[in-house]
């Protein structure tokens, strides 16, 4: 079935392909040969146009001979640096690096799994439902890849991402959510010994609203932190400017916008307190709460989603 020597061969070869993120256009042509190759309809989205990148994601059709939900099977390109010149070395169990770079199995593992099995499904004639490969883009530093992926191309039901820790057969089936606040607080500037009443102390408002909001581990799916803290000018000028970054996250969508709601109160009554209104900037992001897509229930019958 899954020949050992032709993953090997293949993991090498692709690790020794640089395909620094947004510099991902060499790998993407030969992974493209091949998926063609393989009886895989292939298309190239835009992505890469947006953050400038040289290449977009690639989206490859095969289509199913057994009935069952398009299932995708999806790995990124991109590595980390340094990635220039990957010598990858092999002592019959493990591969690793020169040491002077990057190895890159992260995600080159991933995508190697994949071709694999497409080509285990191929020569074995195996009966299989619609399949969709994507090999994305700019996946490392922030997702960019698949948050601009064309959506127009995707029509899978359920699918599986080649890129995760731990032991084989190891699935990671939910992830948290996560929200990001981004906090200054204004007060008003007073000379510290001359007229300290006249001021609005912005670093005690943001101390009082720290101290009052639940933060490290809250339950056993919540987390909240605050990261960072920056205000002040000298200590005989009552300060009229912090900024913080907090977050939170939770695996429970509804537990997370709860603890973010009670950081945010927590800043808004300080403030109120002293007369300091903050004025908030929000960043969140937050998945869904996932369960593992091979428990989900198949799309009804007439479903056109069905493949
Ligand atoms: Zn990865």
């Amino acid at each position: 079935m899954i020949q050992r020597e032709r993953v090997i061969q293949e993991f090498q070869e692709l690790a020794r392909l640089r395909s620094a993120t947004h510099c991902e256009r060499r790998l993407a042509d030969v992974l493209k040969a091949r998926l063609v190759g393989l009886g895989l309809e292939v298309a190239e989205d835009h992505a890469g146009e947006v953050f400038g990148g040289d290449c977009g994601n690639l989206v490859a059709d095969l289509p199913g001979d057994a009935a069952g939900p398009t299932l995708l099977l999806s790995a990124h390109m991109d590595t980390v640096e340094p990635s220039a010149g990957v010598q990858p070395l092999y002592d019959g169990e493990v591969f690793r690096s020169a040491g002077d770079t990057i190895l890159g199995a992260d995600d080159k593992a991933g995508i190697v799994a994949i071709l694999e099995a497409l080509r285990v499904l191929n020569e074995k004639r195996l009966p299989h439902p619609p399949l969709q490969v994507i090999f994305s883009v700019a996946e490392e530093g922030g997702l960019n890849g698949i948050r601009h992926l064309d959506r127009s191309l995707l029509h899978a039901n359920l699918g599986y991402v080649f890129d995760g820790e731990g032991e084989p057969g190891w699935i990671t089936t939910a992830a948290p959510g996560q929200d990001r606040l981004q906090v200054v607080v204004h007060g008003r500037a007073a000379h510290a010994g001359l007229a300290p009443e006249l001021g609005v102390n912005a670093i005690l408002v943001a101390a009082e609203a720290l101290a009052a909001m639940p933060m490290g581990r809250i339950d056993g799916e919540t987390t909240a932190n605050v990261g960072m803290i920056q205000g002040g000018w000298a200590t005989n000028i009552v300060p009229d400017r912090v900024e913080l970054a907090l977050e939170a996250r939770s695996r429970d969508i509804g537990k997370l916008a709860r603890q973010t709601g009670m950081m945010v109160e927590s800043f808004q009554r300080a403030a109120a307190a002293r007369g300091a209104p903050p004025r908030r900037r929000y960043a969140g992001c937050a998945f869904g709460p996932a369960g593992c897509p091979a428990c989900w229930p198949e799309p009804p019958a007439g479903d056109d989603r069905r493949g």
